[in-house]
């Protein structure tokens, strides 16, 4: 079988005559042309995809699966399945959080930015963005240093913060330095268009023509998106001969039946409908409308097609008929309504989806965490000690356990009360933690009933001595007398260290202790042990 690193190479680079590529190297440049690519199908890129995540994982490189499962998110969020994708970029930006990859947090981040874009939640998007620029590598491609600050600027000027200006000035500097046309078309659009958002009609024109400009010098035809900015923008200067001539080139089959984003054509017949009726041909917008409600139904565009009713209203108004025009428009009032609970709907759902398994996760670590813990005292417990003393062991370092026994519990239980026992161990537990133990590695656990375990590491027997006597006299001195009235409180303490044992296991360290707890107990108790 063909491995698919490289069945992936095949689509990328040949490797040197006659010797087969480094299905590593192709991976690497698969990987960055999916994060580069500024056009492109949606079907070829998200079949690449799954093939480098596959890949990846054939490698034994998680780093570069989560890498392609974050590619084919993007793929999916621009086909609309914004929360699948917002789903699986929040996976991968947990792992990248988690394993400490600056880039894979930043390049999560670019893509959870357009996704909280998309659901409307432009503070969730501008903190993602922040962090997508912040984190970005010196050796970034260049062109995703682009598209990272091009994405930071989008959500300012979306925001209508007037920081946006400035962003885009830079960043389409940084596109000119890299000759690269399809970005500049790009942060021009942008730019102009959410001039426009921010009622600064003469900027959006300025970069409108900026826009045109380019776009005819290089020979590149503006999709209808693009002439919807110009046009706007000449619009909001009252410049209406000028916005329907911008639009003109848009009615060619070739370009408004080309685009394959039936949101962009509906848009585009939306402007082209307001521009004729406020140049007062009435008909002419009442053909163009008709055509974009059309197309809002064939491709089921719910939010245009209610902005077409407010436009249908202006229309009957226009025309004289205003009767028809209160009708309409208490349609559109109504649509608008139910569309904002749907969408809000849509977005809850969404968000839901996105942090779901996120919320697993948290919940089963925190379920794992409880089960290593005891529940009286909130010490660690058996099962904690034997996953981390082998650990603790596995290192060079002294290490110093200590068994600490209550004496004559039996009797606070058997004098007092069950509770009150119950009540003692809590407080000794709460004093066992406050004595900060020497060195390094430090653990305090309840094995069970009334029998404690102090870990630590890398110091001489007298420091452990010196420590130990300190928690001895911690519990004997401490003022029992409102819990217990005339019993006393106190523990027998039997210490052993690596140094003390022919082999550095839990089994003999644990055992050696228990032996001087013995002899502490025998020795007359509230004593501390070191010694065979
Ligand atoms: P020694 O000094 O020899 O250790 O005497 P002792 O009475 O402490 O030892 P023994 O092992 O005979 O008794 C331990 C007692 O600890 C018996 C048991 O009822 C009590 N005990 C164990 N677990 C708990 C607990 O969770 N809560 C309470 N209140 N008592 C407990
Ligand atoms: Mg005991
Ligand atoms: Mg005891």
């Amino acid at each position: 079988m063909t491995s698919l690193a490289v069945r992936l190479a095949s689509g990328v680079a040949p490797g040197a005559a006659g010797r087969p590529p480094d299905p590593l190297a192709v991976l690497l440049t698969t990987l960055d042309e999916l994060e580069t690519l500024s056009r492109f199908d949606s079907e070829p890129a998200a079949a690449r995809a799954g093939d480098a995540a596959a890949a990846a994982r054939e490698l034994g490189r998680p780093d570069l699966e989560q890498r392609a499962l974050l590619a084919g998110a993007d793929v999916l969020r621009r086909r609309g399945s914004v929360a699948e994708a917002g789903r699986i970029a929040h996976d991968v930006h947990r792992w990248a959080t988690e394993a400490r990859s600056r880039h894979l947090i930043a390049r999560s981040s670019f893509v959870l930015t357009a996704v909280f874009q998309e659901l409307g939640d432009l503070a969730g998007a501008l903190e993602h963005a922040v962090q997508s620029v912040d984190l970005l590598d010196d050796d970034t491609l260049p062109a995703l240093r682009v598209d990272h600050l091009v994405r930071l600027a989008d959500v300012l000027g979306l925001s209508r913060d007037p920081a946006a200006p400035e962003r885009y000035a830079t960043v389409l500097r940084l596109a000119e330095d890299l000759g690269d046309v399809d970005r500049q078309l790009r942060i021009l659009n942008n730019r102009a268009y959410t001039d426009t958002l921010a009622g600064r009609f003469a900027d959006a024109l300025h970069f409108s023509t900026r826009l045109q400009d380019l776009a005819s010098a290089q020979g590149i035809p503006l999709d209808v998106g693009r002439l919807d900015t110009v046009a706007r923008a000449l619009m909001g200067l009252d410049r209406l001969d000028e916005a329907e001539a911008a639009l003109t080139p848009g009615l060619a089959p070739e370009v408004l039946g080309s685009s394959h984003d039936g949101d962009a054509g509906a848009d585009f017949l939306l402007t082209l409908a307001e521009v004729q009726r406020r140049r007062g041909a009435v008909d002419a917008a009442q053909t163009t409308l008709d055509e974009c409600v059309r197309r809002c139904v064939e491709h089921g565009l719910t939010s245009i097609r209610v902005r077409a009713r407010a436009e249908q209203a202006e229309l009957h108004a226009a025309a004289g008929d205003h009767r028809a025009a209160f009708e309409e428009h208490k349609r559109y009032c109504a649509e608008l309504v139910e569309q904002q609970s749907a969408q809000r709907d849509s977005r809850a759902r969404a968000m839901q989806a996105i942090y779901e398994t996120t919320e697993a996760r948290r919940q089963s670590r925190r379920w794992r965490e409880l089960s290593l813990r005891d529940p009286l005292t909130g010490l660690h417990n058996r099962r904690h000690v034997d996953d981390e003393l082998p650990r603790a062991l596995a290192d060079g370092a002294q290490v110093w356990v200590a068994l600490l026994d209550l004496d004559h519990f039996k009797r606070v239980n058997d004098t007092c009360s069950h509770a009150v026992g119950d009540e003692v161990l809590r407080a000794v537990a709460g004093l066992l933690q406050a004595q900060a133990a020497p060195g390094t590695g430090s653990l305090v656990a309840r094995l069970g009933g009334e029998e404690f375990l102090l870990v630590f590491a890398g110091v001489d027997a007298e420091t452990a001595a010196a420590h130990l006597e300190q928690v001895r006299s911690a519990v004997a001195g401490h003022p029992w007398a409102p819990l217990t009235g005339d019993l006393p409180v106190t523990v027998s303490i039997g210490a052993a260290s690596t140094a003390d044992v022919p082999d550095r296991t839990t089994a003999q360290l644990l055992g050696r202790a228990d032996a001087r707890l013995y002899r502490a107990k025998r020795g007359g108790r509230d004593r501390v042990v070191l010694v065979d």
